[in-house]
């Protein structure tokens, strides 16, 4: 399993270049992208999630291209956006319903599946609530779960504890530990200790360019 970034650049109308020659190789995991705002974080995100197009350079998936077959990944991609909009007058079994829905998914296996999630995420014991009335912890499990509703190998993770109290913030980092198994999981922040707690990888971008990749113990070794 592994997500290869080559010489990816991306520029946006008006001569905005977002990611200039990135290279990065992901493994299993968890990857923590750090960097300030528009280091051209979401940017990468949304080029993993087969949304977005590089301008240049490509990425494979298992040494395919996601361009060329976006499909390959697709089906194993689980991708929680920063503007994820919730339907507050849902409960989260009618939500995650819906998402199923619209990944192509339903039946016996996938009911069985979202009854799981909400226990994982500690999100049973709201079923009757409607989202609406959800914390931002809340919503941001509610979040996770859809992107996880086929057990996907890559999980991408936009900006996942902004908005998070510190409590807050402390359980997520737990739940991004249980999550970590066989799958590669790539989350962005602009907080150093949200990755120093949990990332087996952290790659930091500044002005769409990766300044330094490694595993934490390294990185925090050298600064
Ligand atoms: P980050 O997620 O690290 O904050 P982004 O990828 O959102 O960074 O942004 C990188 C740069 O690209 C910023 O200068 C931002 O304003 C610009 N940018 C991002 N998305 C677009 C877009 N759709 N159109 C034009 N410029 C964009
Ligand atoms: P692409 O060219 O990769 O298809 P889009 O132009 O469709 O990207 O924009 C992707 C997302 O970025 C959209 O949700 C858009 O609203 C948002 N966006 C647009 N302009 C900016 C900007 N200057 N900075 C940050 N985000 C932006």
């Amino acid at each position: 399993m592994q997500l290869e970034i080559k010489q990816v650049s991306k520029q946006y109308k008006g001569d905005v270049w977002a990611l200039r020659e990135m290279n990065l190789h992901m493994k299993k995991g968890i990857v923590g992208l750090l960097g300030p705002n528009g280091a051209g974080k979401s940017t990468l995100m949304r080029i993993l999630a087969t949304i977005s197009q590089p301008t240049t350079g490509t990425v494979t998936w298992n040494g395919i291209d996601i361009r060329k077959e976006p499909d390959e990944l697709r089906q194993m991609l689980g991708y929680l956006p920063q503007d994820f909009g919730v339907y507050p007058h849902l409960n989260p079994i009618e939500f995650l319903e819906y998402a199923a829905a619209l990944k192509g998914l339903g039946g016996r296996q996938t009911k069985k599946r979202i009854m799981e999630l909400l226990e994982l995420l500690n999100l049973h014991h709201a079923l009757k609530r409607s989202i609406g009335s959800f914390s931002g912890g809340m919503r941001q499990r509610i979040g996770i779960a859809q992107a996880l509703l086929n057990d996907p190998r890559l999980l991408v993770i936009d900006e996942p504890t902004v908005g998070l109290d510190p409590e807050e913030r402390v359980r997520f980092r737990s739940l991004l530990t249980d999550l970590s198994g066989d799958r590669i999981i790539v989350f962005s922040t602009h907080i150093l200790s949200d990755i120093e707690a949990t990332a087996d990888q952290i790659a930091i971008l500044s002005e769409g360019r990766l300044l330094a990749h490694s595993d934490p113990a390294s990185l925090l070794r050298s600064v």
